[in-house]
């Protein structure tokens, strides 16, 4: 029995084991090794305003002007003004930042912000140098159970008790806690094309969906436009940070693709761009990256640079051919503000969580922040130790397990709901897998994740099909305009059903 059990050991699940005190027991799971998580690919870096001519204000501005009026504004001000608080202090207690010859932060620019205030660890691996010193700092509290993967949470009387895990060998037990934490990433790998690590494959949705919490957003899927592809074939991202340095897109003919559509150009918002490189790929006109004149690109970006070079490309001298792909989901499992859930004693926190702080669409750089911050607020809330009551809640709905291919599945996610979706694709994909409410526990391993996988698939879809209007990363060609009637409408979705609720939206304009 743990006081806690983090399920993840990203960004979120470290930070929140590195914010408890030492006397609680803390058991953090993995599915696979530690480092197999989307945090150790993070590579642009953490936003925060610290430079002198930046503050919290401007940084909530740059937020809500990305999240096409969807965002929860106060949430986002929280985000900006605890985020920079807490990476002072993560900086004066220790963590890595990349230093000017001043020592003072150096500070990165991409899309949609407005000022340079992106932060990076040794170079672009910011994730994977996060992940060291977080580890480090908690080796010594926590119970670190990598290769255990969570097949099903453990509910009694309404209240989340535990998590039924499955280790590499099949081998199940029930690891019993008074707080149970999904902090399981995302779900990239849904998709085809995806800058995703392979754990990505919505495991948290579909285990808080199957245990009867509500979930929120989930429509809104961020595809980065420029994932590195050669011959069909997703080979690893290439930040961001790469056009903040000047890089630009260019079509065969070397035609800069993004001139005449958006002000900020290649900096534009992500599912602009996006869809713009999409568009010229399908009708047959490559899109390539062109960073042959960034000074001393290998010290800038080692591992972007070492991935392309292994892969025959070199940025130095040729040009990169880019594709969009899966790159984080802005919807998830509702929280409040401070980690819960819908659940007595389960909590979200990182990219499964729906806080609302991304919108219809997140901000570059604001992901690893959200996991930093929400995980020291949900400390909080632990160390306070409120038990809330439960209602009791039956989930045992009939069902036979589904049998399908993953492959398959994840080229229909691609085609239906990806960057352009219509309403005939998205109810062909609903039809073809409808919902099914059930995990038994004689389920092998594999049987699971395929249940997670198909869950996770199936609400996306749902939640995409309701919304008829396109915003932010969200784009039906039926419906290809932002409608008043949709502003501030949420779709939530649990194991009654689906419906909509308002979130009260503040206006870009009006923010502060
Ligand atoms: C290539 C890439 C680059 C990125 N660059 C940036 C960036 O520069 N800046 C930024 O802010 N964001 C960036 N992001 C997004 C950001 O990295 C993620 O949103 C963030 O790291 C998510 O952290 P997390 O802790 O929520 O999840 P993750 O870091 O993905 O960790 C998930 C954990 O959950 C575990 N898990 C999952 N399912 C189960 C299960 N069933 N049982 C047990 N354990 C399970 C996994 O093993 C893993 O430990 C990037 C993402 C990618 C993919």
């Amino acid at each position: 029995m743990f006081d806690i059990c983090i399920i993840g050991g990203g960004v979120a699940g470290l930070m929140l084991a590195h914010s408890l005190p030492a006397s609680m027991s803390i058991a953090i799971l993995t599915k696979e090794d530690p480092f197999t998580s989307n945090t150790a690919l993070a590579q642009g870096g953490i936003a925060a305003s610290l430079a002198p001519y930046d503050s919290p204000a401007t940084h909530a501005i740059d937020t809500m002007l990305a999240t096409a009026d969807h965002a929860h504004h106060e949430r986002v001000e929280m985000l900006v003004n605890e985020g920079k608080l807490l990476i002072e202090k993560l900086m004066s207690q220790g963590l890595p930042f990349d230093a000017n010859s001043l020592g003072l932060p150096e500070l990165g620019q991409e899309a949609a912000h407005t000022q340079r205030r992106i932060l990076h660890a040794g170079g672009d691996q910011t994730g994977k140098m996060l992940m060291h010193y977080l580890l480090k700092q908690t080796q010594e509290k926590v119970t670190l159970l990598p290769f255990h993967a969570v097949l099903k949470l453990k509910m009694e009387e309404g209240r989340c008790t535990g998590a039924i895990v499955s280790d590499q060998h099949g081998h199940k037990q029930l690891i019993k806690a008074n707080h149970v934490v999904l902090a399981t990433g995302g779900i990239g790998q849904l998709y085809s094309q995806t800058s995703n690590s392979p754990i990505a494959t919505g495991d948290g949705l579909s285990l808080a969906y199957h245990a009867g919490a509500i979930l929120e957003d989930l429509e809104f899927v961020q595809f980065h436009p420029t994932i590195f592809t050669l011959n069909g074939k997703s080979c690893g991202l290439i930040s961001e940070a790469v056009r903040g340095e000047g890089a630009f897109l260019v079509n065969q003919d070397g035609i800069r693709v993004m001139k005449d559509v958006h002000p900020l150009m290649e900096l534009a918002p992500r599912d602009i761009v996006a869809r713009v490189i999409e568009w010229h790929w399908q009708k047959n006109d490559p899109i390539y990256l062109d960073a042959r004149y960034i000074h001393r690109f290998e010290m800038k970006f080692p591992s972007i640079y070492a991935n392309c070079m292994r892969h025959g490309i070199n940025p130095i001298h040729d040009l990169m051919p880019v594709r969009p792909g899966a790159h984080f989901h802005m919807g998830g499992v509702q929280t409040n503000d401070v980690g819960e859930t819908s659940i007595p004693q389960l909590y979200a926190i990182g990219e499964v969580a729906s806080t609302g702080v991304h919108g219809a669409n997140r901000l570059a750089s604001n992901s690893l922040l959200e996991g930093l911050v929400f995980a020291e607020r949900l400390a909080k809330r632990v160390e306070e130790n409120v038990i809330r009551s439960g209602t009791p809640f039956d989930t045992e709905l009939d069902s036979s397990f589904i049998q399908f291919s993953s492959a398959h599945m994840q080229r229909r996610m691609t085609e239906h709901i990806g960057i352009i979706r219509t309403g005939d694709g998205l109810s062909d994909f609903i039809q073809e897998f409808p919902l099914h409410p059930r995990i038994l526990e004689e389920y092998s391993i594999d049987e699971v994740q395929q249940i997670h996988r198909y869950t996770a698939s199936s609400l996306i879809a749902h939640s995409a099909f309701l919304r008829t209007e396109s915003r932010g990363s969200h784009y039906r060609q039926d419906y290809p305009a932002v409608t008043e009637e949709w502003t501030g409408k949420i779709i939530e979705q649990s194991i009654n059903g689906i419906s909509i609720s308002t979130r009260k939206i503040e206006r870009k304009e009006t923010v502060k």
